[in-house]
């Protein structure tokens, strides 16, 4: 190519999103496709967010609000916060790449667990950082391995928590120990895009009590529990100095004023959280005995998706579910060759997807 990248880029796998619903059914010309590959929401989103941003189209033409003025003031309350210490993102993406960009320079490290979410890797290695990984240890963060990869040119560390795609957590006590090793000048930065689901009470919570630890920076996100996934709203709370720095390189509208509004009302309606709480809790429980019925080894999840061991390459039956209509996630490129991984749907959509795959199971039985 006659146009040279920059060297550090060079290497960067693109972002590898869930198959589009659209898609399939242009594909396969089906109607009835069902998504359960990327972890979103299945009740849609709340209605009082589609209402206060319905009611925000009549003034599209104004630029939103840089402060996100609403959004922030509605997260400070209820975390007992100020809203210096929160910084808004075009979803919790934009807020990994913001810290990237904000505390790496050349050849700084950031220790990760691998596999993980890419976008830690493609924040860092666009910042010009390295990422060093520490593979997992029973399907969950190796936090002892990770102590070890941490040196001089260290300045950050990616806690998920629980775990995406394995559902795995880290307890209160193993953190707090963690964090008792590690080095002051260290950012730990605990994405927890998934903690609404968890029903473990000895989960690590950091905003439990927010702000405690001055290296800690919780992201947290309204694409899962909240579902405004299409809107793009994240937020992360942090010490106020780090929170400085973010909103110094920050694009000034990087949320727009539909997602302020909608991050805001969402916020407010606990009902539908409590029901999208009940739906996923029910789902995991249903194909948790499915699975055990079936005799397929399974991860046991504190979040909206379940992973489940096909005892043969994945992407076969990844590829007999999509051509059934039912969109999941074959684990292949994380790592997990044999494994699915599977968002919780409403109750049909999770019925749907069980006797597609027992379909699939019986036919090979049979062949
Ligand atoms: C979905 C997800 C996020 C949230 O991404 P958004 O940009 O807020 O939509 C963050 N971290 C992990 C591990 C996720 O799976």
């Amino acid at each position: 190519m006659k146009f040279i990248p920059n060297t550090h880029i060079a290497d960067i796998s693109p972002y590898q999103a869930g198959k589009p619903m659209e898609e399939v059914k242009r594909e396969l010309n089906i109607d009835s496709v069902i998504k359960l590959a990327s972890n979103e929401n299945p009740l849609g989103c709340s209605p009082l967010a589609a209402k206060a941003a319905a009611e925000r189209l009549s003034c599209m033409n104004r630029y939103p609000e840089a402060s996100a003025f609403e959004l922030t003031h509605a997260l400070a309350d209820k975390y007992k916060v100020r809203t210096e210490n929160i910084v808004h993102g075009n979803g919790s993406d934009d807020i990994i790449s913001l810290l990237a960009h904000g505390f790496l320079n050349p050849g700084d490290e950031a220790v990760m667990p691998e596999p993980s979410f890419l976008m830690y890797e493609i924040g860092v290695k666009t910042a010009k950082g390295t990422p060093v990984k520490v593979p997992l240890k029973d399907y969950a963060m190796d936090l002892e391995a990770m102590l070890k990869q941490v040196g001089p040119r260290t300045k950050m560390l990616f806690i998920t928590n629980p775990f995406n795609p394995t559902g795995t957590v880290v307890y209160r006590n193993d953190f707090m120990e963690f964090c008792k090793k590690l080095p002051e000048n260290i950012l730990i930065i605990v994405d927890e895009a998934y903690i609404e689901f968890a029903r473990d009470s000895e989960i690590y919570d950091s905003l439990a009590e927010p702000l405690q630890d001055p290296r800690i920076v919780t992201l947290r996100t309204f694409s899962k529990a909240y579902g405004l996934a299409g809107f793009r709203v994240g937020y992360a709370i942090m010490d106020e100095q780090i929170a400085e720095i973010l909103h110094k390189i920050r694009q000034p509208f990087n949320v727009n004023s539909l997602a302020q509004a909608a991050g805001a009302a969402a916020l407010k309606d606990e009902d539908f959280l409590q029901q999208t709480l009940s739906v996923t809790h029910s789902g995991i429980d249903f194909f948790s005995r499915e699975f055990g019925q079936m005799g397929l080894e399974h991860l046991p999840s504190q979040a909206n998706f379940i992973m489940v061991n096909m005892n043969q390459d994945s992407t076969r039956i990844f590829q007999g579910m999509l051509e059934k209509g039912v969109i999941v996630r074959s684990m292949k490129s994380y790592g997990f060759d044999t494994f699915l991984r599977i968002t919780i749907g409403t109750k049909e959509e999770n019925e749907r997807c069980v006797s597609v795959l027992k379909g699939i199971l019986n036919r090979e039985k049979t062949k």
